[in-house]
C-alpha cells in the first residue's frame, strides 16, 4: 500500500520513492510509487500535477530541461524510453492505490523523484480549508447540511440543504473571515472508535474504517480526505459571490485567497471606472446610477409626450373626410402606432400606419370600415413578403419590403393620393 505522504505532511512538495508497478494505460502509464506526496482526485479537492524524475538524472529539478538532453542512457534502462522526466497528467484513487497518469514509463524498482507543482496545491489547501470553515459556520449556525462541494479552476462552489437569505450568507461570510483572522489551528487526526462515537462531525456519507476529522476549532469538525493549511490565518480572504437556489436548497459560488483579492481588485477597478464616469466619490456610485436612472426616466417620458404632439399635428394636417390616409414613420412603439392609426380613422375611410425603414422592413397598422380589412391584409402580405392579420376593423403586420413597394402597393389600389 502506497504510502501517503500528504496525510502526515501537507507541505511536503517533493519526495524520493521507488516504482512499485508501471503499465501502459489510457493516455499514457499507470505508475505506482511505494509513497508520494501527489493528491489524488478526491472529496471535492482536485488531484496535484507535477513531475516525476529518475534520480539518475543528473539534474536537481527538472521540470524545465528539455527531457531527452538530460537522459544519459544507463545500461539497465529499458529500450522502451523509461528515462527522462515525467510529467504527471493526473491522478486518481484506484482499488486504495494512488495512480499516477505519466506521460512516459519507468522501470519497475527504480528510484525516483516527484515534485508537485506547489502553486495549484497550495491553492487547493487554502480551498479545501476555507471552505471547511464557511461549511462548518453555515452548518452550525443555520442548521443545515453541506450537500455538495466541487473547486473548480475558477471558483470554489458549495451546496446547502436550505435556503439561505442574503443577510444569512452575508453573516457567515463574516463568521468566516473572523475565524480566519483568529488563526487558529486545523487538526487533522484519526480518533479512536470510542471517541469518535463522542464527537459530532459533518459527513456527506456513512464512513466506516479509521475516518480522518478535521476541526478548525469553533467552526468546524468534519470528515475528510483532503489537504488543508496549517491555521487558519493562511486561507486568506473568502468571499461569497454568488447564489443561487439549487435543488431546493442553495449553491453558493466562494472564492478564496488569491482568487478573492483578484477579484476585489477587478471590481474596485470597474467601481473606480464608474466613478470617474459619473464624476462622483466610489463609494456614492449607487446613489449617482439611481440619479441617472430617475433623470432618464424624465427625459423618456417627456419624449414621449413631445412625440405624440408631433403625431396629433400630423393628424390635424388630415383633411376631414380625406378618402386614405397613409403615414410612414421611423420609430413608433406599436402601441404609438396603434393610437396614431386610431386618430387618422376619425378623419378618413382607410388609416395605415407604416413604421420602419427600408433595411429593416416595416410595422404596419391598418384600420378600416370601408373596406374588408381582413382580405386587404391577405393580399398585403402575400404581394409585398409579410406577415400579420386581425379582424376588422384593425389588421397588423409586418412587411419585409421597401418604402416605394408598399406605395406601389396603395398606389394600385387607389389608397395613396397620386
Ligand atoms: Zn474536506
Amino acid at each position: 500500500m502506497t504510502e501517503r505522504i500528504y496525510y502526515e505532511d501537507a507541505y511536503q512538495a517533493a519526495f524520493d520513492a521507488r516504482v512499485e508497478r508501471c503499465e501502459p494505460a489510457e493516455g499514457g502509464y499507470a505508475l505506482i510509487l511505494d509513497r508520494t506526496a501527489f493528491y489524488p482526485e478526491g472529496g471535492g479537492q482536485p488531484c496535484d500535477l507535477g513531475v516525476i524524475i529518475p534520480s539518475d538524472m543528473p539534474c536537481g529539478s527538472a521540470a524545465d530541461m528539455p527531457a531527452d538532453e538530460l537522459c544519459e542512457p544507463a545500461a539497465d534502462v529499458p529500450a522502451d524510453g523509461s528515462c527522462g522526466p515525467a510529467r504527471v497528467l493526473d491522478v486518481q484513487e484506484k482499488d486504495g492505490e494512488v495512480v499516477h497518469l505519466t506521460d512516459r514509463p519507468f522501470a519497475p524498482g527504480s528510484a525516483v523523484r516527484g515534485e508537485i507543482d506547489w502553486v495549484r496545491r497550495l491553492t487547493h489547501m487554502r480551498e479545501h480549508s476555507g471552505e471547511h470553515i464557511l461549511s462548518g459556520i453555515i452548518c452550525r449556525t443555520f442548521d443545515c447540511s453541506n450537500v455538495g462541494f466541487h473547486m473548480g479552476k475558477d471558483f470554489v462552489t458549495v451546496d446547502f440543504s436550505r435556503r439561505l437569505t442574503e443577510e444569512e450568507i452575508r453573516r457567515a461570510q463574516r463568521m468566516a473571515n473572523e475565524k480566519v483572522l483568529e488563526d487558529v489551528e486545523i487538526r487533522a487526526e484519526y480518533p479512536d472508535a470510542q471517541t469518535l462515537r463522542s464527537l459530532e462531525y459533518r459527513s456527506k456519507k456513512e464512513l466506516t474504517g479509521d475516518i480522518r476529522i478535521v476541526t478548525v476549532p469553533g467552526a468546524d469538525c468534519c470528515a475528510c480526505c483532503g489537504t488543508h493549511v496549517r491555521r487558519t490565518g493562511e486561507v486568506g480572504p473568502i468571499c461569497v459571490t454568488g447564489s443561487e437556489h439549487f435543488r431546493g436548497g442553495v449553491r453558493l459560488t466562494v472564492l478564496i485567497g488569491e482568487k478573492a483579492l483578484a477579484d476585489g481588485e477587478k471590481k474596485a477597478d470597474n467601481i473606480a471606472a464608474i466613478s470617474a464616469l459619473l464624476s462622483v466619490k466610489p463609494d456614492r456610485t449607487a446613489e449617482a446610477v439611481e440619479k441617472l436612472q430617475e433623470s432618464m426616466n424624465a427625459l423618456r417620458l417627456e419624449y414621449g409626450a413631445l412625440k405624440m404632439r408631433l403625431l396629433e399635428q400630423k393628424v390635424e394636417a388630415v383633411r376631414d373626410g380625406q378618402a386614405a390616409c397613409v403615414l410612414f414613420e421611423r420609430d413608433l412603439t406599436a402601441a404609438e402606432a396603434r393610437k396614431l392609426a386610431d386618430r387618422l380613422r376619425e378623419k378618413t375611410g382607410f388609416a395605415a400606419v407604416f413604421c420602419g425603414d427600408d433595411q429593416k422592413g416595416y410595422q404596419y397598422v391598418i384600420i378600416s370600415e370601408a373596406i374588408d380589412v381582413s382580405a386587404f391584409g391577405r393580399e398585403l402580405n402575400r404581394a409585398l413578403n409579410g406577415r400579420g392579420g386581425g379582424r376588422s376593423p384593425m389588421i397588423q403586420g409586418s412587411l419585409c419590403t421597401k418604402r416605394e413597394e408598399i406605395e406601389i402597393f396603395l398606389r394600385g389600389k387607389g389608397l395613396l393620393e397620386l
